[in-house]
């Protein structure tokens, strides 16, 4: 492959697309096998990229992102117009900073005004995401995007080749513990089986993971996805089964896991593990580094993470600051400059793994623990999506879940429409699974704004004060 083949490849996968890749039809689908192969290797080789190189394809993306949104967007076409940008005359990626960083807040403000709507008869979704933030955010998505954004990308680790992404797209090898964010774009093609209600108790019990094992089996060699507590624990379990099982990949979404702990399920399984940093609305935001496993490469050919201090300038590097991404893919919610409402740090030096894409070390989501009565602790990530199996994202402008004591919570929510009592049952019954049958006495209480807390940062999760 010529060099220019690989920028075209990233720059406009859409010249790639097949009128049949669309959702259901994806499983063994020859063309959608051959386009994902091909980026695949793209990205083995754009990894290697000194900067320079990488910044190039990143200025030709981002000029072509803005072009589109600009043509098809009066909104976002008098955005630019407002802070005095010739979006014609892009031409450097350093261009992009003289732009405004948008909060969360800001956004929702803006509400719908900021999705564009493409001329074609593209398939798009929307979804609700919340994050750590506790203020759910409706974002379109076109579905094309989302796919070449997604499956080239669960592929950055080493010992990936050609035949597991091969192996992997042409059968449902997929078992999932929990409902994780992956679950939408797989389950209609490559999912086995899902036990989308499990919790970590549910794995004390031989009888739940026979089954578990069972359908392992079923369909091995499998590709297990869940969310990485209920993966430890349920490796623990094989531990202890002396269980030997058809698994050649793990997929770990959402919480934070140790590097011993991840290291463990690997041992144990002899998995290749897939470990990403992702948010809702900027997908996969880069890949666990095969030397040092608490880091992250940053995804750079498909956007730009930066870190800014409190009076929005850069940090330097190894200093702590704010998340702000720039996705060149997301059309249908542009995501420009864009705070996650999470922290983390560039790291510097060149990597010992040989990649050079930028290592990042994420900060934003440990120590958020939720504790139980036991004494217990829970991360409060994992929190969020068993109120969202309530709705409670779909259900509300913003929430925030307070502990306040170690039996008691307060959950402090911004209806959207009004709260009938079975959403609240709903809610309760889902807040006891997530805690796992002990006690905790949940207070409701409906208000009309949420504050942020120090430093201007709205939380989903306020953890008890130590
Ligand atoms: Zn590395």
């Amino acid at each position: 492959m010529t060099e220019g083949e690989k920028i075209e490849i990233l720059v406009y996968p859409e010249k790639r697309y097949s009128s049949d890749f669309v959702l259901g039809n994806l499983c063994g689908n020859k063309n959608f096998i051959d386009f994902v192969i091909l980026y695949f290797n793209v990205l083995r080789e754009t990894q290697f990229w000194e900067r320079g190189h990488m910044e190039e394809l990143q200025s030709l993306r981002l000029k072509k992102f803005l072009d589109h949104i600009v043509n098809n967007s009066r909104f976002w076409n008098d955005q630019f117009k407002k802070q005095g940008i010739d979006v014609n005359s892009f031409h450097s990626i350093s261009q992009l900073y003289k732009l405004p960083v948008l909060t969360r807040e800001m956004v929702m403000e803006l509400g719908e005004e900021i999705y564009v709507e493409r001329k074609d008869q593209a398939a798009f979704s929307f979804r609700y995401s919340s994050g750590t933030t506790g203020l759910p955010l409706k974002t379109r998505t076109y579905e094309q995007d989302f796919m070449a954004a997604t499956f080239p990308y669960y592929f950055r680790n080493p010992k990936f080749e050609d035949d597991h992404v091969i192996d992997f797209l042409s059968r449902r090898s997929v078992v999932m513990l929990g409902k994780p964010g992956d679950m939408r774009i797989l389950s209609n093609d490559f999912v086995h089986y899902i036990f989308p209600s499990l919790t970590l108790s549910d794995l004390d019990d031989g009888a739940v993971r026979s089954e578990i094992y069972e359908k392992i089996e079923e369909a091995g060699p499998v590709m297990l996805f869940g969310f990485s507590s209920l993966i430890l624990r349920f490796v623990h379990g094989v531990q202890e089964d002396k269980k030997k099982l058809p698994i050649y990949a793990i997929k770990l979404s959402s919480d934070y896991i140790s590097s011993d702990d991840r290291l463990f399920i690997e041992e144990i399984t002899g998995a290749i593990i897939i470990n990403v940093l992702s948010s809702t609305g900027a997908g996969m935001i880069g890949f666990e580094c095969s030397r040092d496993l608490d880091k992250f490469h940053v995804n750079s050919e498909r956007l730009i993470l930066e870190i800014i201090d409190g009076d929005g300038l850069k940090t330097e590097l190894d200093e702590e600051g704010e998340m702000i991404v720039t996705a060149f893919d997301r059309t249908g919610t542009p995501m420009i400059r864009r705070a996650l409402g999470d922290s983390g740090k560039m790291v510097s030096g060149r990597c010992g793994c040989g990649v050079k894409l930028p290592l990042f070390e994420f900060r934003g989501r440990q120590g958020d623990e939720i504790i139980l009565p036991s004494g217990k602790k829970l991360r409060s990530v994992m929190l969020y999506y068993f109120i969202n199996e309530a709705k409670l994202g779909a259900r509300t402008r913003q929430y925030q879940i307070h502990q306040e004591n170690p039996d008691r919570i307060k959950i402090s929510i911004v209806p959207r429409e009004h709260f009938t009592v079975s959403n609240e049952v709903e809610l309760r019954l889902a807040l006891s699974k997530f805690f796992e049958g002990e006690k905790m006495i949940i207070d409701i209480e409906y208000v009309k704004n949420i504050s942020p807390g120090a430093g201007g940062k709205y939380h989903m999760f306020v953890p008890m004060k130590k």
